[in-house]
């Protein structure tokens, strides 16, 4: 898939809708999503365009790449989210029901998250 550049992260990249900023590096930009699903629900964007995780490990530099999960774990660290635990889950395509073509890590915390999707068939 193409990258949309006026996808909604792209926008808030851009500064053309706001957010509310978790953490931003040189690589990483990370803020709270608008419609939480746990007590703590922060996504983590890539600042290049790719569409997914397949897309972003394919294309962007190994700089980006592990820039990317850094600032993953220091947005878990700096919201204190260690200690407890924390999800991290990334949706890519239809059957993950992905919404925003803008690669993205969702960090849930804050909560007893429950084991994972279910077993085959529920
Ligand atoms: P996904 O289904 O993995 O693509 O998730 C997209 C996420 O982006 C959803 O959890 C939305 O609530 C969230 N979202 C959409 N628009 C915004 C926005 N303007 N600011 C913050 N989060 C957003």
């Amino acid at each position: 898939m193409a990258y949309d550049t006026n996808n909604i992260f792209a926008k808030i990249l851009r500064g053309e809708i706001p957010c509310k900023k978790a953490y931003e590096d040189e690589h990483a930009l990370a803020f709270h999503d608008i419609a939480p699903q746990a007590p703590t629900h922060v996504l983590v964007i890539p600042k290049g365009p790719y569409v997914s995780a397949d897309d972003f490990t394919a294309r962007a530099s190994d700089a980006e790449i592990a820039g990317f999960m850094r600032a993953v774990g220091t947005v878990a660290r700096d919201l204190g989210l260690v200690a407890k635990g924390y999800r991290i889950l990334a949706n890519a395509g239809r059957d993950a029901h992905q919404e925003v073509p803008h690669f993205h890590v969702h960090i849930f915390a804050g909560k007893d998250l429950g084991r994972m999707i279910g077993p085959v068939g529920s």
